[in-house]
């Protein structure tokens, strides 16, 4: 199955495989679902999370390019843009970061702590600007200043969401399946809940199961947006990743998007994200964020508690594919002090 990957150029970036554990106190806590935990937070490099799955691919791609500089854009405290500036530094390309100010939050936690210390602890070139339209302009002034001093760059969109870097999410994918087919007693996960912003993630995960056959559902909490928006992405990336692959579509309805969860916007933290938040830390030493993990914890926790119709009791096991951004919390320092 990996053999449909190899013909892609890859940089080993990332400690793999990531462990996959039982959170036996927060099953106890919840009352419902057996909860599981994948643990891409620790893909090890600089602090880790899911964009450094995606870098392997994205990175592998750029630097057989013959491209020195990489281009991306996040949100301030982006922990794509991070991990870009991490594994930049370890393969000694220049890193530019373009920042937009898509979130309503500014101060010197937000602007100065948590990932933004660490892109310019990594040596990255970190340019703030207003607004989606002001970075748009910067990308290109950045593309030129490139090209004047003789430089190849390459632009890699917010999240790293293209079918290439989705490709780190189809080998995680076949890694979760390798897991569990050499486990003892492997738990039959009935559902997999991830965060999902860009929706590369949950685009690599759905065409990875498909190319092993396995059948699983995997929702994608959505936190960046209105679910739809995040729905016609993941749309696109699937069927981006199929023609990478030479996979055949999948049912539109195996694209499983959760509602309800975003709170009042992208990066705006909820009560149910906080609550979930310190409940992992308390009941399991476990960091979640409250951007992208504590929302889609919370989506889980609920369902696992009370599936519904067709779940019932008994049901689960769940698994909760963990996707980093625990260096944000430093950020939202003043969310958590009472
Ligand atoms: C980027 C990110 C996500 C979302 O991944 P997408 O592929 O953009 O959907 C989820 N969790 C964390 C911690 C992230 O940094």
């Amino acid at each position: 199955m990996s053999d449909a990957l190899s013909s892609f150029p890859r940089l080993p970036l990332a400690h793999l495989p990531t462990p996959l554990e039982l959170l036996a106190n927060l099953t106890a806590d919840n009352h419902g679902a057996e909860i599981w935990v994948k643990r891409d937070d620790c893909t090890g490099l600089g602090f880790g999370g899911n964009k450094t799955r995606k870098l392997e691919f994205l990175l592998g791609e750029a630097q057989a390019s013959g491209a020195d500089t990489v281009i991306t854009v996040g949100g301030v405290q982006s922990n794509h843009a991070r991990q870009t500036a991490a594994a930049a530094a370890r393969i000694g390309m220049r890193c530019e970061l373009v920042l937009p100010r898509v979130v309503p939050l500014a101060g010197d936690d937000y602007d100065e702590n948590g990932n933004v210390l660490l892109d310019r602890l990594f040596g990255a070139h970190v340019f703030v600007v207003a607004d989606e339209a002001a970075a748009v302009r910067e990308i290109q002034a950045r593309l030129t200043a490139a090209e004047e001093r003789g430089s190849k760059a390459v632009v890699h969109p917010p999240g790293g969401s293209t079918a290439t870097g989705a490709l780190g999410y189809v080998n995680a994918a076949l890694e979760l399946c390798d897991q569990l087919a050499q486990a003892q007693n492997a738990p039959h996960f009935e559902r997999i809940y991830v965060a999902s912003s860009t929706g590369g993630t949950l685009a690599g995960l759905l065409c990875g199961f498909q190319l092993a056959g396995i059948d699983v559902s995997v929702a994608g909490v959505s936190v960046a947006g209105p679910a739809e928006t995040l729905r016609k992405d993941v749309g696109r990336l699937v069927s981006d990743v199929q023609a990478l692959l030479g996979l055949p579509p999948l049912p539109a309805n195996r694209i499983m998007i959760v509602d309800g969860y975003l709170g009042a916007a992208y990066g705006i933290p909820s009560p149910a994200a906080l609550d979930a938040v310190g409940r992992c830390a308390r009941l399991e030493g476990l960091l979640l964020d409250p951007v992208y993990t504590g929302k889609a914890m919370a989506a889980l926790l609920d369902w696992a508690a009370d599936p519904g119709p067709g779940g019932g009791s008994g049901a689960g096991p769940v698994l909760f594919w963990h996707t980093g951004g625990a260096p944000a919390l430093f950020a939202y320092r003043q969310e958590f002090s009472d």
